[in-house]
């Protein structure tokens, strides 16, 4: 893993949303969705995206796509950077970078068939014609579980977990190489999600994909993922290896997400971390960790100086200034 290159490269990536504009057009208030994030992500690797609802992961996903312009930052893909693109300059990246969102009913059109739907960017990006095209739609078809005799049916005749697969069959219609997977299984039955990560897996080493896998929390991520990093209110807090991520965990956040998702055993006194001010992060915070306010270690130095991430132990980072602390906690 670690020789293959870097192929998404962000750096410092901030969006921050206009919430109100004055009289003269001078925002008032901004929503620091995304407010200084950096990771990198190799070619064939799958890097996990977790954080509650508005931590600004799908921000960052779009960010990604290039569907929004960013207001500070880059990212590189393949070593080229994409804000520096005009959507002309942009095309060959659209192929090249393709998503899969969490509701597929919303983003296949109700009125295409299959065929259409899956054809759809391979008629944009030139690829394939007329018999050809319908051919290579139908061993993409099968490839992703579903048959031939589906190719003229509509997104309504199936169910959930079949539509995301006819859209992981539209995402690979054209050969990407990066995937951006924005919750693909979180609208899912659970006995479907088991099915989709694997199937995404499966794909991936066929396809040689490089994946982004977005979701709100950890119990299937662990599993898809090499690396996995954890947004809080715009910030990536802590950022590790998978094993390591749930093994060690080094934010007072990831230890709460993780406690969330503990199987309840009757052996084990496990203490299950309840977030204090659940839903009431004082998000947008000037000054100091965006956490404190939730956070049981929480001291004045936090209202202060915002932590940094930093490399803790070996590609292993946190940004908190007590993780040496809490990762020798969680070693005990
Ligand atoms: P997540 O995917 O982690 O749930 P999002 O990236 O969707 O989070 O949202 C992060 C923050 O940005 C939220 O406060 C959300 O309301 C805001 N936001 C997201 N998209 C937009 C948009 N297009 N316009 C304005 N605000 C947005
Ligand atoms: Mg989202």
């Amino acid at each position: 893993m670690s020789e293959s290159k870097i192929l998404v490269d962000v750096r410092n990536l901030k969006k921050h949303f206009s919430k109100g504009k004055d009289i003269w057009g001078r925002d008032t208030e901004v929503n620091k969705a995304v407010d200084g994030v950096s990771f990198q992500i190799r070619q064939g690797e799958t890097f996990g995206l977790v954080g509650e609802s508005g931590s600004g992961k799908s921000t960052v996903g779009r960010c990604l796509l290039r569907l929004y312009d960013y207001t500070d930052g880059e990212v590189l893909f393949d070593g080229q950077p994409l804000s520096k693109l005009d959507e002309k300059q942009l095309k060959p990246f659209r192929r090249r970078i393709q998503s899969i969102f969490q509701d597929p009913y919303s983003s296949l059109n109700p009125s295409l068939n299959v065929l259409e739907l899956i054809g759809e960017p391979m008629k944009i990006h030139g690829i394939h014609q007329g018999e050809e095209r319908k051919e290579a739609v139908a061993a993409l078809l099968e490839r992703v579980g579903l048959k031939r005799e589906h190719l003229y049916r509509f997104p309504h005749e199936f169910s959930g977990g079949q539509r995301q697969r006819i859209s992981i069959a539209r995402a690979l219609s054209v050969r990407p190489e990066f995937v951006v997977c924005d919750e693909p299984i979180s609208a899912l039955d659970v006995s479907v999600q088991a099915q989709v990560v694997n199937m995404l897996e499966d794909l991936q080493s066929e396809f040689g994909l490089t994946y982004l896998f977005i979701a709100h929390d950890l119990s299937m991520v662990r599993h898809i993922s090499d690396r996995i990093g954890v947004m809080y209110s715009g910030h990536l807090v802590e950022v590790a290896e998978s094993d390591e991520l749930y093994e060690h965990p080094g934010h007072p956040y990831t230890k709460a997400l993780l406690s969330s998702i503990l199987e309840p055993d009757p052996h084990a006194i496990s203490e299950r971390i309840v977030l204090k001010n659940e839903g009431a992060g004082d998000r947008f915070n000037a000054d100091g960790c965006q956490f404190r306010s939730r956070c049981r270690y929480a001291t004045e130095q936090c209202a202060i100086e915002a932590p940094e991430l930093r490399e803790v132990s070996p590609n292993h980072y946190i940004a908190c200034h007590f993780a040496e602390s809490i990762l020798s906690e969680s070693d005990k």
